[in-house]
């Protein structure tokens, strides 16, 4: 007999936003800045809860000072030195819309941090960034960072059910969990391995966990929804499904401040498109590893994304969006969305004819 769980779970392309009478003005007066408190760490965050991935096109130091012009999060990748990081944070004042990503490398990824704390007096706000989450000894080695970290913000995943959202809460010591197991634009998982969970639904589920624990001082947990957004209107399901923070790549992806292979116009020179790739594609793997190991497989794809201009573009259009959702569904504020959200469940979102096909 199949173990199957029978009920319906969403993804963004299933649902929309009901429209609902309000007295939320207009969308200008809408407010999409939070202000955080942590179930762990001490510091309190205050901005607009978007972040970009921390691969290694959208993580970028560049990312940062854009993405900082907006009060949002930029986890760099891995590959940075803690050298570099140390100049960075000296040089700008970002470090707490910048965070400091890492892998299950215990011995060297924790070196680099406490490089970078030493020298910079920084306590860095941290990543702890797996493919798969649900090992056993990443609840360890979360509990090990805060341990070495206890004031520091600590995000980690990724995970899409919610009694691995409170695992890493109440024994990883994590403050914000990040959800989604392969929602993602360069993400292969749900075609090699068959594996997921409905992006909408995990989000709604994990954050109704997450915010149900309390901490001794009544601080929540958090959730991070990452992966799967390509448009500002997954943006705003998934604030309204119940994500404290959303992180982006694809959207992200093509942006000036991305670093990596630019393909460019013959005569002009200018850039034409990026080269977007999963973190554990092949090509991601070679290019920072030793090449695809034999019994992993690549879930990761390669594609080219167009040029798109500054992140501060896309950025603009994504905040837009999502002042507009809150708008139309009556709340003034982002913290007000997802009280006041409903959503109805459709064949279609929207209407596809494109006046080239006309
Ligand atoms: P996107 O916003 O592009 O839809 O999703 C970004 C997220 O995809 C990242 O934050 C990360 O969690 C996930 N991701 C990045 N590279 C890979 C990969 O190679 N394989 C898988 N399974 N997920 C990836």
């Amino acid at each position: 007999m199949l173990k199957i769980d029978n009920d319906i779970k969403l993804d963004f392309d299933d649902v929309l936003l009901v429209p609902q009478r309000s007295y939320a003005a207009s969308r200008k007066e809408v407010n999409l800045k939070r202000n955080f408190k942590f179930y762990w760490s001490d510091k309190e965050w205050h901005g607009v809860p978007l972040m970009a991935a921390n691969m290694d096109t959208t993580g970028t130091f560049n990312m940062g000072i854009s993405l900082n012009n907006h009060e949002a999060i930029t986890c760099l990748h891995k590959y940075y030195s803690s050298d570099a990081i140390e100049g960075y944070y000296k040089y700008y004042n970002v470090e707490s819309n910048v965070w400091v990503s890492i892998g299950m490398d215990v011995e060297h990824e924790l070196e680099r941090l406490f490089k970078i704390e030493d020298n910079t007096s920084i306590q860095p706000n941290i990543c702890i960034d797996i493919a798969n989450g649900y090992t056993e000894k990443f609840i360890d080695y979360c509990a090990k960072v805060r341990l070495e970290f206890p004031n520091s913000i600590i995000m980690a995943g990724n995970v899409a059910t919610p009694e691995m959202v409170s695992e890493l809460i109440l024994h990883g010591e994590v403050d914000i969990v990040k959800v989604g197991i392969g929602p993602g634009s360069a993400c292969t998982t749900r075609l090699k391995a068959g594996v997921g969970y409905p992006q909408l639904s995990a989000i709604a589920e994990c954050s109704h966990v997450a915010h149900g624990l309390r901490s001794d001082t009544g601080r929540l947990g958090l959730i991070c929804a990452d992966g799967g957004c390509r448009y500002p209107a997954d943006v705003a399901k998934a604030y309204a499904a119940g994500a404290d923070f959303v992180m982006l790549g694809g959207m992200l992806a093509g942006t000036e401040e991305c670093e990596g292979e630019w393909i460019k116009y013959a005569d002009t020179h200018e850039k034409k498109s990026l080269v977007f790739y999963g973190m554990s594609s092949k090509k991601a793997q070679e290019k920072h590893g030793d090449g695809l190991l034999s019994y992993r497989s690549s879930e990761g794809r390669v594609k080219e994304i167009p040029y798109k201009g500054k992140a501060e573009l896309v950025v603009n259009d994504i905040l837009g969006g999502v002042r507009s959702a809150c708008a139309y569904t009556g709340a003034t504020s982002l913290k007000d969305f997802s009280k006041t959200a409903r959503f109805v469940r459709v064949n279609r979102t929207h209407n596809d004819l494109s006046v080239e096909e006309v």
